[in-house]
């Protein structure tokens, strides 16, 4: 039997993310979402894709996650395929951090889960839910080819002089101290079909990627390697964030631990759950800052112009990391939607050969586009980007061959 279906599972703590991918064609047959798994009002929304049905939700309590992908599996059987199906070729899994080791996506086997396991200390949030994820999905197909999709993956080409922190090498090496970067898959994903737009293969193109969600990151790509990116150890480091500060001197933790008297897991949250665009404002949503912008709301668009500033300042030193550019690709909700943020991001950049024309970037759409004049030297564009496109065809790429062939 020919099987080319592809299930792809974003496992958080409390919540499982999927899709159901046919690659045949690319075509999305479902998608949904788990939330608050262990809680009495979990929430199941289910969306049949293919047949363009209507969503369905279900509330009421989900214990953990194998009663969550089993709940997910029903869904699914209603109205395409359920877990158990033949026709299901293989599980992607997201997972966020692999270190250094793993530069691939990969079939899981035991070693596999071991080392992502070794791998907790350095993603003590993520690792641990993506891990129980896997092992449920295993545990109710065993027979089923299972692939990691690692978020570090693509940042491993980094050169060492873009990986480490000038730090003590041995202190460094030996708790694994290293920028990692994330977001990996959506920068594989949009550097590639950016290149599309512009009508080349990757390896001849240099691009910048804006990944501005609630999370944000940038990256230097040269010809389709990743050469540099701006989140480091974790996603903390880079640009101003939904609710992350982003770059910011190491020594404001000891000033607010010993002056401010605040301990390491509250400076923690401070600076992962309460900066950034929150903590600027009040606010992290940029549809609702550019509200009160518009509002003459003057917290507002200090907020605004330091989240500018500070991707500006990316835009510069990847330029010059890169040294030339062929396009700039914005991407992810801020990237994709608003058109302010990509005008004040690249205004007064003209000496590098970018600009955005202001019809082209009022046009909104799902198709990657170009907002950048005709005569511009550099490209700029907006590219959505498409995690679980990309996780199910990295998955397909390593398990497909056997699946056809079987
Ligand atoms: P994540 O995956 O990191 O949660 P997304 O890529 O979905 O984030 O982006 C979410 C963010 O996108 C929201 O917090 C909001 O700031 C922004 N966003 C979504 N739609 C719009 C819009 N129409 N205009 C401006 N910003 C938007």
């Amino acid at each position: 039997m020919t099987s080319s279906r592809v299930l792809v599972l974003n496992s958080g703590s409390s919540s499982v993310k999927y899709q159901l991918l046919d690659m045949s064609d690319s075509s999305r047959l479902a998608a949904g979402l788990v939330e608050r798994i262990g809680e009495e009002t979990s929430r199941l929304r289910h969306t049949p894709l293919h047949t363009g049905g209507e969503s369905r939700e279900w509330t009421g309590p989900i214990a953990d996650h194998d009663a969550a992908l089993k709940a997910v599996s029903a869904e699914l059987a209603k109205d395409c395929l359920g877990l158990d199906s033949p026709e299901l070729a293989a599980i992607g899994h997201r997972v966020v951090h692999g270190g250094k080791h793993f530069t691939q996506p990969t079939v899981i086997d035991d070693t596999v889960l071991a080392e992502i396991e070794r791998l907790i200390p350095v993603a003590p949030l993520h690792n641990p839910a993506n891990l129980t994820g896997i092992r449920t999905a295993r545990a109710l197909r065993p027979d089923l080819p299972q692939v990691a999709v690692f978020d570090t993956a693509f940042h491993t080409t980094m050169p060492e002089s873009a990986a480490r922190y000038a730090i003590d090498v041995e202190t460094a090496d030996r708790h694994r101290v290293r920028r990692y970067g994330f977001h990996g898959t959506s920068h594989a994903y949009v550097s590639r079909a950016t290149a599309g737009l512009l009508g080349k293969d990757p390896s001849e193109v240099n691009v910048i990627v804006l990944h501005l969600g609630n999370g944000a990151s940038a990256s230097a790509v040269r010809g389709g390697r990743c050469v540099d990116t701006s989140m480091g150890l974790t996603p903390l480091e880079g640009l101003v964030m939904g609710t992350r500060s982003g770059d910011l001197d190491p020594a404001v933790i000891f000033h607010l631990a010993r002056v401010g008297g605040m301990s390491t897991d509250e400076i923690d949250t401070l600076l992962n759950k309460k900066s950034g665009l929150i903590g600027l404002c009040g606010d992290n949503d940029m549809r609702e800052i550019r509200r009160r912008v518009d509002e003459g709301d003057e917290q507002a668009q200090l907020a605004f112009d330091i989240y500018i500033h500070r991707l500006k300042k990316y835009i510069g030193a990847y330029y010059a990391v890169l040294g030339t550019v062929d396009a700039v690709a914005f991407t992810a909700g801020v990237g994709e939607n608003a058109a302010a943020v990509r005008q004040a991001a690249i205004a007064g950049l003209e000496e590098l050969g970018l600009a955005v024309d202001d019809e082209l970037n009022a046009v909104r759409g799902d198709r990657p586009r170009l907002i950048s004049p005709g005569t511009a030297r550099v490209a700029v564009a907006v590219v959505p980007t498409d995690e679980e496109l990309e996780i199910a065809t990295q998955t397909y790429a390593l398990v497909g061959k056997n699946v056809k062939s079987n």
